[in-house]
């Protein structure tokens, strides 16, 4: 009983509304009788506009007298069709000349048949698929329906075609009734296999959907058709905002051609965009005149002032109008042809309208004779055999909070475009105040030297982005410097750079934030990679890279004292030693046997009495360690034999002198090496040096996905190796590498790398880089602000500002020392120590053989001139310590003299 009583208010509500706005938007049911006295209105072209609105107020009382009868129906237990049936038999019996309605197709079919079966022509106004389905059989009867509302077909294509230029992939489709799901089919279709997944739900049976809403915000979609009465648009927007779905990145498509006349005040600061089509353009002349009409029409009947809008003007009103309009015109020239009589009929009876088929027929001759009157609200009145209206422009309105406007227009000639009204000069100014006004939050991650926390400063409290500083800070300060905007810096929670989970199907780190929307821009050492292309954005990259090897360098063993000698084994020094002392002897006995090393004493004596042989032990000695050592010797041997040994003593002196100085100069640079490697080939082909990378990030994606058999080998190695070569950050990596003596190599990316090895002068990098890529700015899909931030990465790069950050960055102690090669590496003490020692043990046996010379001078001349062995010291020290004699007088003893 209540229901009734509620849908008896709604009735008496709406037939008020109607008759206040001369609209009729909410019509239930609308069958219009037109009685030959009304046809005296017809030919009146300049009164047209007041017929109109009459046949709207009739319609009005018509609905009015239709929900009483339906409310006496229910009493009585009667369907709704019958109902119908009943009352639209009623008519018939008085005489109609068209059925205009009904509203929805629910009661069509009925309306339908009586239409055909009677030939009286009728006016459709809503969504219809059903018009399709008539047999070939019943052709002729179809030619009496004309439906004015867009075919469905082409209505569901506009869509689909605005889909796919807005570039919507993964998207959500909201449906209330059964029919909006055939209204999206079209929609579904052109979604590829390859395509992410579409959710497709049916928005809950009752007032509250924040549940699904729930739903949709916790599934990370962010694009969203909703198809449903444009009377709940509002309502179930309203509810989106409370769970906030109506955020920035948010998009909505709505499929309602009535969308544009809602009014989204209510849904204050909502930031999403939302799209729908209209069939009405309420910049028309024709509708704001329609509108100023139904304006005054109330200002006439009630005395009031109600504003019309042309923006209010909805579709099905229109329609309505277009379909009188277009009768009113029709039935005129037809009326002028031949006297038209609408005759009553029976329901039950055989007989048919006489002017049925005729009026139809010019309908689709002539649909809308210029000049006559007004022309259509809905523009121009085409129908296919079906009835259909298969040719309709619908223009294209986008509401965000900067704009509602048209920004391009769909046409069912050309069904796959769009034309854009606004052009690209336009976007851009739009964009480029959209970007000065934004605050982008931006999340990053610690890692040094892309961004750290700033070490605290007494007496300075940092706040906000200042409490971080790195790379990243500068470059975010010298981006938002350039695009005059501001940003709030944060922290990924997981600290992950961003990698795809196939298993759970989503995404982590910073990409995920990315992807949910809880940042604008993410900037850290984040490589460009396909996989991430695929789902978030990039900006052009601001620092160029590779993967490349770090291992630590080779440590030098500390040179021991007589390393001088590791150049020639134990055994040569050996060999040589005894070589040097055979050959002195040799030399010693061949000089006594050789005859030409027996010499004249006296030169100017041609005839000596005595021979006198210089090869004495002590020469021989000396001539081949003068040899040897490179100096060569004051006397030299004169027989053949002599200089035989001699000369072979050269040759033999010459190549181990040779070898010894080549070797010398390896040995005294060379440090002990462990097991080395100098490319990723050579990291393959061993097993002592394990190697590993940093997990979760674009190292670990370019091994496993590579298609390159050595870096496939190199993933399985590492897959396999126990324990694990995987580490959580590049930091660890680094002291896995320090502390592991040159067993472990870690692949990083090059810009890393060189920082850590700037700072640790025990690492360097091994060999070229694997690839070539780069570090971007990552932001969702298709942001506005994409081209902006671009260009300010390339605007700093142009001005030397990365460059300049870069050094800033990466400056550490060992820059020098990485730049000398190893082989220049310098000789310090160590190496050649030993020599040192030997020169030194040199002096002190010169020294104490100088000594014993000395004291044995000294006993001979004490005994030669009769002295202490005291005197005769203090005498011959005296005599070697006064500098200034230069001469000493021989003393020859009295023996000596005898002799
Ligand atoms: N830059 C890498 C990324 O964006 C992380 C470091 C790495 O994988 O070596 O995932």
């Amino acid at each position: 009983m209540v229901l009734f009583l509620v849908i008896l208010a709604a009735a008496f509500s709406i037939h008020l509304f109607i008759l206040l706005h001369s609209l009729s938007i909410s019509i239930h049911f609308f069958v219009l009788c037109i009685n030959s006295a009304y046809s005296e209105l017809l030919p009146l072209g300049s009164r047209a506009y007041f017929s109109s609105l009459h046949f709207l107020q009739l319609a009005a009382c018509s609905i009015t007298v239709h929900f009483v009868l339906f409310f006496c129906a229910r009493i009585l237990r009667i369907s709704e069709t019958r109902l119908n049936r009943l009352w639209l038999c009623e008519l018939v019996e008085k005489g109609i000349a068209a059925i205009f309605g009904p509203d929805t197709s629910n009661t069509n079919e009925i309306v339908e048949s009586v239409a055909k079966n009677l030939e009286i022509p009728q006016f459709q106004v809503f969504w219809n698929p059903k018009l399709e389905q008539f047999s070939a059989e019943n052709e002729y009867k179809n030619s009496l329906i004309f439906n004015l509302f867009p075919e469905p077909h082409m209505l569901a294509t506009a869509f689909a075609t605005l889909l796919n230029e807005m570039k919507w992939k993964k998207y959500a489709v909201l449906y209330e009734t059964d029919e909006g799901l055939i209204r999206v089919q079209e929609i579904l279709k052109q979604h590829g296999p390859q395509d992410p997944s579409v959710i497709v739900r049916k928005l809950t049976v009752g007032t509250d959907h924040r549940p699904l809403l729930k739903e949709m915000k916790a599934s990370s979609v962010f694009q969203i058709v909703l198809d449903c009465e444009s009377d709940h648009i509002l309502d179930i927007l309203e509810q989106a905002r409370e769970v906030k779905l109506m955020e920035e990145y948010y998009s909505y498509i709505l499929t309602s051609l009535d969308s544009h006349s809602i009014d989204l005040g209510r849904l204050k600061a909502a930031k999403s965009n939302i799209t729908s089509l209209r069939l009405i353009d309420p910049n028309t002349t024709e509708i704001r005149m329609v509108a100023q009409d139904w304006e005054l029409g109330q200002l006439s009947h009630n005395n009031q002032h109600i504003k019309v809008s042309p923006e209010s003007i909805r579709t099905k009103a229109a329609l309505i109008y277009d379909s009188l309009n277009l009768f009113t015109t029709i039935f005129a020239e037809l009326d002028l042809a031949q006297t038209i009589e609408v005759k009553p009929l029976s329901c039950q009876g055989n007989e048919i309208s006489d002017h049925g088929l005729s009026m139809s027929a010019f309908i689709r001759i002539r649909p809308f004779p210029k000049g006559r009157m007004i022309g259509p609200l809905s523009g121009p009145l085409e129908f296919n055999n079906l009835g259909q209206r298969t040719i309709f422009t619908l223009q294209i309105i986008e509401r965000s909070l900067h704009h509602h406007r048209v920004v391009g227009v769909w046409n069912s000639k050309k069904p796959k475009n769009i034309n854009y009204t606004i052009s690209s000069i336009e976007i851009k100014e739009e964009i480029k105040t959209q970007v000065q006004m934004k605050t982008y939050r931006v999340k990053s991650r610690l890692q040094e030297p892309y961004l750290k926390i700033r070490k605290a400063v007494p007496g300075k409290i940092f706040k906000g982005n200042d409490v971080y500083e790195g790379y990243v800070k500068d470059l975010l300060d010298g981006i938002a410097d350039i695009l005059n905007a501001t940003y709030e810096l944060s922290l990924v929670e997981d600290g992950y750079h961003g990698n795809y989970d196939p298993k759970k199907r989503e995404w982590n780190g910073l990409i995920k934030e990315i992807l949910d929307r809880r940042a604008d821009l993410a900037v850290c050492d984040l490589t460009i990679t396909y996989e991430r292309k695929k789902v978030v954005d990039f900006s052009m990259p601001f620092m160029t890279l590779g993967i490349s090897i770090l291992h630590s360098k080779a440590r030098r063993e500390p040179p021991a004292l007589l390393s001088f000698m590791n150049p020639l084994s134990l055994d040569v020094w050996l060999y040589m030693a005894t070589a040097y002392l055979g050959i002195s002897i040799i030399i010693f006995l061949v000089a006594r046997l050789a005859p030409g090393d027996w010499e004249n004493p006296h030169p100017c004596n041609q005839e000596p009495e005595q021979l006198e042989n210089v090869w004495g032990l002590k020469n021989c000695f000396w001539l081949t360690m003068g040899s040897i050592m490179n100096q060569g010797c004051d006397i030299l041997p004169k027989g053949i034999s002599t200089r035989m040994v001699t000369g072979m003593w050269w040759f033999f002196s010459l190549i181990i002198t040779a070898s010894y100085t080549a070797n010398m100069a390896a040995f005294l640079t060379m440090e002990r090496m462990g097991p080395t490697i100098e490319s990723a080939e050579d990291l393959a082909t061993q097993s002592k040096i394990r190697y590993g990378i940093m997990e979760k990030g674009a190292t670990e994606t370019f091994f496993k996905e590579s298609n390159v058999s050595l870096y496939m080998r190199m993933w399985a190695q590492m897959q396999q190796d126990v324990p694990s070569p995987f580490e959580r950050t590049n930091s660890d990596g680094v002291k896995r590498v320090r502390a592991s003596k040159g067993l472990y190599a870690f692949l990083m990316e090059s810009t890393s790398l060189e920082f850590e090895r700037n700072r640790h002068c025990d690492l360097k990098e091994v060999g070229r880089w694997l690839d070539i890529k780069g570090y971007g700015i990552a932001m969702p899909v298709n942001s506005i602000y994409r081209t902006e931030v671009s260009g300010a990465v390339l605007k700093m790069q142009e001005l030397g500002k990365l460059h300049e950050l870069k050094e800033k960055w990466w400056k550490g102690k060992c820059e020098k020392e990485n730049l000398e090669t190893e082989s220049t590496a310098r000789l310090d003490l160590s190496n050649v120590g030993g020599v040192f020692v030997v020169l030194v043990g040199g002096m002190v046996c010169a020294l104490s053989i100088a000594l014993l010379e000395f004291l044995w001078n000294v006993k001979k001349t004490a005994v030669q001139h009769h002295l202490t062995l005291r005197e005769a010291f203090i005498m011959e020290l005296k005599f070697a310590v006064n500098f200034k004699i230069r001469e000493k007088v021989i003393h020859k003893s009295s023996s000596e003299s005898r002799s």
